[in-house]
């Protein structure tokens, strides 16, 4: 059979890393279109020439020569700047994995939902962020979004053959961060250090933060709401230290489809590049007897208000999500520069949300006006803070 066309926006990072590592392990059944990150452009270099690509791109065009240089001789055409990056995300591919981190990860992800081929969603961002315009976009262009994020496509698995209209609960299982059984004092100290280390994943540094904070579960909430015909009440959260249950379904029958895993993100990842079949991964099936218990607890909005602005922001619509998004990115990055304390991230960015209303965005350049409205007002409230 012929391969199938792939591009990886994101190459260089976590996600990038574990798509790669599976193609890599079936060698023949891709050919490679477009390699993408933001500065790293030796890296992204070395893939770019180890895969065959047709194009690597770096977004910071102040790499270019850099990634020009260490292309040199080896066939792969060379590209920088975030117009060229949306143009390499529109030659399409039969699968292209959104693995940017952020709402930079949005527009090349529109440009490849436009090429209606299948986009494999990392990049909780951009959907949360764009909503409507996403998944509008999505539909016009007949283009299949797979979730990649581990609980989504948890969901999606326990959602096939069954009839949405009898799901009584969706449950996304969240580990709690390394900060789960901290008290308010400890989580006004912690440091960035001690957020990026989480427990049962390895992550890039902003997934973590967010862990940590649970604006991951929230952002995942919003997710999920885009992604699958349930209403808001009808998603929940749930804390599960283990990170086995990946998220369930629970039907008005009685029953509850959950999907368990290790935790590698290379299992959600092969289930959506192989979509609707499946793939071999080098990951080990779990050994539930030494893993000996799953525990579940309800989670603590009064220690991590995330999930209730996230819950808020997702009944508020329109360009709320955006708004909380871009906020709590902000309040990341100023997070991880020591510039402000880790309970600040959530303060902050209620702040934002309680100052800021901006219209329903109907297009991709509404959302990216209102995504860089809240950055500025973001910014500056933490000069005058
Ligand atoms: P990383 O930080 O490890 O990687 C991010 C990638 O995006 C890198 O290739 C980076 O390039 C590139 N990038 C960063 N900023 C920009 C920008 N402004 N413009 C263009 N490219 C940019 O992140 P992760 O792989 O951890 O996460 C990626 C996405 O997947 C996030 O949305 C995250 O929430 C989601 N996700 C991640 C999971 C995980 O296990 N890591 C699990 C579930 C979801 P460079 O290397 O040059 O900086
Ligand atoms: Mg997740």
């Amino acid at each position: 059979t012929e391969p199938r066309t792939l591009s990886v926006l994101g190459a260089t990072g976590s996600v990038g890393a574990s798509t790669l590592d599976l193609v890599r392990r079936q060698s023949g059944a891709w050919r490679i279109v477009a390699l993408t990150a933001h500065s790293n452009a030796i890296e992204l270099a070395r893939l770019a020439h180890e895969f065959s690509a047709e194009i690597a791109v770096v977004a910071d065009e102040a790499r270019l020569p850099e990634l020009r240089e260490a292309l040199a001789g080896t066939g792969v055409e060379a590209a920088g700047g975030p117009a060229a990056l949306v143009e390499a995300a529109a030659r399409g591919a039969d699968v292209t994995v959104a693995a940017i981190v952020g709402c930079a990860g949005l527009a090349p992800t529109m440009a490849a939902i436009e090429q209606g081929g299948v986009i494999a969603l990392a990049n909780k961002e951009a959907l949360v962020s764009a909503g409507e315009v996403m998944t509008a976009a999505v539909a016009r262009h007949g283009a299949t979004l797979l979730p990649v994020d581990s609980e989504h496509n948890a969901i999606f698995q326990c959602l096939q053959g069954n009839d949405a209209q009898h799901v009584h609960w969706i449950t996304l299982t969240a580990s709690g961060g390394p900060f789960r059984d901290w008290s308010w004092e400890q989580l006004t100290a912690a440091t960035p250090a001690q957020a990026i280390k989480h427990p049962n994943w390895d992550m890039g540094a902003k997934i973590s933060v967010d862990s940590a904070t649970m604006f991951n579960k929230g952002l995942e909430l919003i997710e999920a709401h885009h992604l699958f015909p349930v209403g808001l009440d009808r998603l929940r959260i749930i804390v599960h230290p283990q990170s086995i249950v990946h998220s369930m379904v629970e039907y008005r029958d009685g029953s509850t489809l959950a999907q368990l895993g290790p935790s590698d993100m290379r299992v959600p990842i092969a289930s959506a590049l192989a979509w609707p079949q499946r793939m071999d991964t080098p990951c080990e099936p779990l050994d539930l007897a030494a893993i000996g218990e799953l525990t579940f607890r309800s989670t603590d909005e009064e220690r991590f208000p995330a999930t209730r602005l996230a819950r808020e922001a997702a009944q508020e619509g329109g360009g709320i999500p955006a708004v909380l998004n871009a906020a709590n990115e902000v309040a990341v990055a100023a997070f991880l520069d020591g510039q402000i304390s880790f309970t600040r991230i959530a303060a902050q960015v209620e702040h934002v949300l309680n100052a800021y209303v901006p219209p329903p965005p109907g297009c991709l350049s509404d959302v990216l006006a209102v995504d860089s409205e809240a950055r500025a007002r973001a910014r500056q409230l933490m000069e005058t803070a």
